[in-house]
């Protein structure tokens, strides 16, 4: 029955290159990966959903193409990955949740929004990350909250500790300091580790290495809007790397030299860029605009490529996740800023998002959207507030950051240094 099934949804797809499609089925037909599970996008019954979406909505597209080479490549391509015809393109993609147990109560209105508003039609995957083990009662209440696959997986114990090179003592004064500053988390060592485990680790976790995106989520996040299309397709379609909702500045007390580091690495490096100009101020100082990555949607590839462990690793061996304390929202944006193009970066400007005080209703009646939106009524759309770096964003020009540019820059940045310091 299955088999028919398959034939008639075969049959139906696509009349207009018939001699193709008796071409796929002898490669197909015998293949025994179809399951009615496939349906429902269950990375785990149907392996090469899991391994070969990325590709497969590629060659989903190029079985469309007037060109005769294309398409038989591609379906000859499909054919030998077993992946069905009637494939519905979509991302090898998942939720990345980093979390705690005594969070579940904030988490659950977030999940159901977000499965109301995208993902019951979508059916990704969701990750759940914590450093201690999930509770019973969590797994439950949040597993039942979603029919798409949901892994629960403990961070490996290096993912989350002090390295070697950074002096405990010396790390605990600095909280000491900063939490007596009453500096926001100053004095707190988990949050530290939360910092540096999002700039530099939770990409290389296991249950990740066979994915190309992730989507961040965190628990109290509103979505305000209707998501009616694939944004992980959309940025695979559209060459970007990494996304944003809200920007904004970052608190300079947990930050003092990583604008520094970074010049002296794009300098060590030779790195040059399109749209660095973007983060520095007139004095050649960080502007500490950067975009909160409690909501992200990046590619995990870019994340694990050479050029970002390398920077990631500068920053690391600095010091700076534990003697200050970074957050991986400035570390990823200033390596986006770095390592990608200013086109490779998404703004997605329709999606409606709220996480504490800050949030942004976008405004879509122009746009003749039907999106549903729900924002409170008292909420300010933070977009137009002082503090928001989105009307920078969408002043950018393209201008060349060369190797002048961090040279003078850090020339600027040390000398009011050692002028402060007398
Ligand atoms: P804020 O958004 O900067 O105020 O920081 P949050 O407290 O929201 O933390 C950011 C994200 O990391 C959230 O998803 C938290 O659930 C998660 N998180 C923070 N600290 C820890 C921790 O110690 N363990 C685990 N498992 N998750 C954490
Ligand atoms: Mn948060």
């Amino acid at each position: 029955q299955l088999l028919e099934i398959k034939l008639e949804r075969l049959e139906g797809w696509q009349t207009k290159f018939p001699e193709d499609l008796d071409m796929y089925r002898q490669g197909i037909l015998d293949d025994t990966t179809w399951s009615s599970d496939l349906e429902k996008h269950t990375a785990e019954i149907a392996p090469w959903v899991w391994h070969h979406r990325g590709r497969a909505d590629i060659l989903y597209e190029q079985i469309q193409s007037e060109e005769p080479k294309t398409r038989r490549d591609a379906l000859a391509e499909m054919a030998q990955l077993k992946i069905p015809l009637n494939f519905e393109p979509r991302a090898n993609a998942s939720f990345v949740v980093l979390i705690r147990n005594k969070e579940l109560k904030d988490f659950l209105p977030t999940i159901s929004q977000l499965e109301q508003r995208f993902n019951h039609k979508f059916h990704y995957p969701y990750l759940f990350l914590n450093d201690k083990p999930f509770s019973q009662e969590f797994m439950q209440k949040v597993a039942a909250s979603t029919t798409s696959n949901v892994t629960f997986a403990r961070i490996p114990l290096d993912h989350w500790s002090m390295p070697d090179f950074i002096d405990p003592d010396q790390a605990l004064q600095a909280r000491k300091q900063m939490g007596a500053n009453h500096v926001a988390y100053g004095g707190s060592l988990s949050y530290r580790h939360m910092c540096r485990f999002n700039s530099g680790f939770f990409y290389k976790h296991p249950l990740l290495q066979n994915v190309d995106w992730y989507w961040r989520v965190e628990p109290g996040v509103d979505f305000y809007c209707d998501i009616d299309y694939d944004p992980f397709l959309f940025m695979q379609r559209n060459n970007k790397m990494y996304s944003f909702v809200v920007a904004l500045e970052e608190i300079e007390e947990t930050i003092p030299t990583l604008w520094e580091h970074t010049l002296e690495y794009m300098l060590k490096n030779n790195v040059t860029s399109d749209w660095m100009s973007y983060f520095a101020n007139r004095d050649g100082d960080y502007n500490l605009c950067h975009f909160w990555s409690n909501f992200e949607i990046a590619s995990l590839r870019w994340l694990r490529s050479d050029a970002y462990e390398a920077f990631f690793k500068y920053l690391d061996e600095a010091k700076g996740f534990f003697i200050e304390r970074w957050g991986d929202a400035p570390v990823h944006s200033l390596a986006a800023g770095m390592l990608l193009n200013r086109k490779q970066v998404h703004l997605f400007n329709d999606i409606g998002y709220r996480h504490e005080k800050f949030a942004r209703c976008p405004d879509l009646s122009n746009a003749g959207l039907e999106r549903r939106c729900q924002c409170p009524k008292d909420i300010d759309n933070f977009d137009n507030s002082k503090g928001s770096c989105l009307p920078q964003w969408k002043s950018l020009a393209s201008i060349e950051w060369s190797n002048r540019d961090s040279k003078e820059a850090l020339r600027l940045v040390r000398e009011r240094r050692r002028y402060a310091e007398g």
